[in-house]
């Protein structure tokens, strides 16, 4: 023991320890940081990001075709813009970003293409010519009451620490309740979408973004029309591609003192007299933690796999997770190829002609989409197409079901959804010169391996029933001293929601240590004055 002028040195404490290296953990891991607290950051794999990630599609070692094969669409800036501020910088000055005009190009066939605008009004007009005068303005209805809802629900429920049902309705007041009510809070997405679009295809393009955190749209309960406003407020090309945000906040977190261990699995949270008290590697270190965060998914450890012993505990204190329940996977190809015949944006989403039967595939079914719809991110687009001789990079992605963890899809079956897959696209007129093209293929078992437990499913349980939005689970576990942050608690999943989460549990923790004083329910300020 140290001594010092005549006195016992009090003991270092040990650090906190944050189990993943997703942005929900990076998030949290930097919050700590800027407050002085010492942080440790175990990843399982050989770099950051967890769903964040980049794949290599280039043939030459030299020239590396890094392709965004996780999200593309950066949305809610405000998150990031909050985050850096209390880290000393700003978004901008750390990133290049810009601002997106079109915030996405949707094809039905080769002469059926609508745009959507960051501009509400060129929206409505693009709308008018493409389906109706009566269309657009229950477009620009829908627009408005879209702004209503999400600014009735950003504090009472995504910045607010546990929301419930009574709690929420509380915060929310009379006219805040008429929203919901106006919307038809207990209808589903699908159901409610149907008073404002007449035209199938409208319908189905505004019944997509139930799929952002993966729920199907015939399922997922009203409130997630406030998606459409998330988009509305804007989408972002983060320059170098989403990749970019993680090499950031880890560049920021490491200059802050957080020690980043990657290629290192935790295999076990020790828990002594009831609490968290350390991890155990798979190397066989342990190290002693005053408290753990886990950003993994929540089915891991209410399955037990960081330790067996917790699994009653936490079961009877949360919704144990269920397989039926499980979000969306996707099957996603990262390609780098020649490309002609459709004038891609960044954003494209091409359609099927019946919604409804992939959505029962996958979740019905438990079967790969016969007729899926596909997205694709043209990383080398911006808001005007480009014509390009040389290859391009693409992720194109349709969603699957998340049974990875019990079966893999047979050759024959992957076969079919590819050939259906780049089929539509042909259909709607974007050939992709397949044969000379540099892919690589991600699968819902591919997915399971890289985030266990989860079956290969991209975002937490499925918003499944209005009161599903209030079953995900908080930041503070139910065993002391342990503490969740990322896509599969609350508030929710998508790059924006998990760092939320991830400050939430930076923040919980910091009032537990006694570093911040927290009152009320609301954890964390909306717009650029967050903690
Ligand atoms: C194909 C795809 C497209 C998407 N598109 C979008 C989009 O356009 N926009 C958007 O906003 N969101 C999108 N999302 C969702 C978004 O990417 C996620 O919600 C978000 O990135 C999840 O972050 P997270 O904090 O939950 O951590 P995750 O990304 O889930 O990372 C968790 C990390 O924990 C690590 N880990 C787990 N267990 C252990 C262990 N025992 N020991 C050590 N490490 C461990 C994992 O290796 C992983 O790195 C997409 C996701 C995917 C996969």
């Amino acid at each position: 023991m140290q001594m010092v002028a005549g006195k016992v040195a009090p003991l270092p404490k040990p650090p906190v320890i944050i189990i993943g290296g997703g942005i929900g953990g990076l998030s949290c891991a930097l919050d700590l940081a800027s407050s002085g607290v010492e942080v440790v950051l175990i990843e399982k794999e050989g770099q950051l990001g967890g769903k964040i990630r980049q794949l290599n599609c280039s043939s030459d070692p030299l020239a590396p075709a890094l392709i965004d094969s996780g999200p593309t669409v950066f949305t809610m800036r405000w998150v990031f813009d909050a985050l850096f501020q209390k880290a000393g910088t700003s978004l901008e000055s750390e990133l290049g970003i810009t601002k997106l005009d079109v915030l996405a190009r949707h094809a039905w066939s080769k002469d059926e293409r609508l745009d959507l605008f960051a501009n509400t009004d060129q929206s409505a007009e693009a709308i008018k010519e493409f389906s109706s005068v009566a269309e657009a303005g229950r477009f620009l209805q829908f627009t408005k009451q879209c702004r209503k809802l999400y600014q009735s629900l950003e504090k009472p429920y995504m910045l607010s620490e546990k929301p419930s049902f009574g709690g929420m309705i509380n915060d929310l007041g009379i006219s805040g309740s008429k929203v919901l009510y106006d919307i038809g809070l207990f209808n589903t997405l699908w159901k409610s979408l149907g008073d404002y679009f007449h035209d199938p295809r409208l319908h189905q393009l505004f019944g997509r973004y139930a799929t952002y955190c993966g729920s199907s749209p015939y399922q997922a309960p009203a409130t997630l029309m406030l998606i459409a406003d998330v988009e509305a407020q804007g989408v972002w090309a983060v320059q170098g591609g989403m990749y970019s945000l993680v090499k950031a906040i880890q560049k920021l977190a490491q200059d802050k003192g957080v020690q980043i261990m990657t290629g290192q699995a935790c295999e076990e949270i020790l828990i002594e007299q009831g609490r968290a008290s350390g991890v155990r590697l798979a190397d066989g270190t342990s190290i002693r933690a005053q408290a753990v965060i886990f950003n993994g998914d929540l089915a891991a450890l209410q399955s037990g796999l960081l330790n067996p012993s917790s699994k009653q505990s936490l079961n009877t204190k949360m919704t144990p997770p269920s397989t039926a329940k499980r979000s969306l996977s996707a099957v996603t190809w990262s390609i780098n190829a020649k490309v002609d015949g459709f004038p891609l944006l960044r954003h494209n989403v091409f359609f099927n002609q019946n919604y409804q039967a992939e959505f029962d595939d996958i979740f019905q079914k438990k079967r790969l989409p016969k007729k899926p719809t596909v997205y694709v991110c043209a990383q080398d687009q911006g808001d005007t197409y480009e014509a390009r001789t040389n290859s391009q990079r693409l992720l194109c992605l349709v969603n699957a079901p998340a049974k990875g963890d019990q079966s893999e899809f047979s050759e024959q079956e992957i076969a079919a959804c590819e050939s259906e897959t780049f089929g539509l696209l042909q259909q709607c007129g974007l050939n992709i010169d397949l044969d000379s093209a540099i892919c690589q293929r991600t699968t819902p078992s591919l997915f399971n391996q890289l985030f266990p437990a989860t079956g290969g499913a991209l975002y937490g349980q499925a918003n499944h029933g209005w009161m599903e939005t209030f079953g995900r689970a908080s930041a503070q576990s139910p065993i002391p001293g342990l503490y969740l942050a990322g896509g599969s608690v609350h508030p929710g999943p998508g790059v924006p929601m998990a760092a939320l989460s991830g400050r939430m549990a930076a923040a919980t923790l910091m009032d537990h240590l006694g570093l911040i004083k927290l009152s009320g329910r609301t954890l964390i300020s909306g717009g650029t004055s967050m903690l």
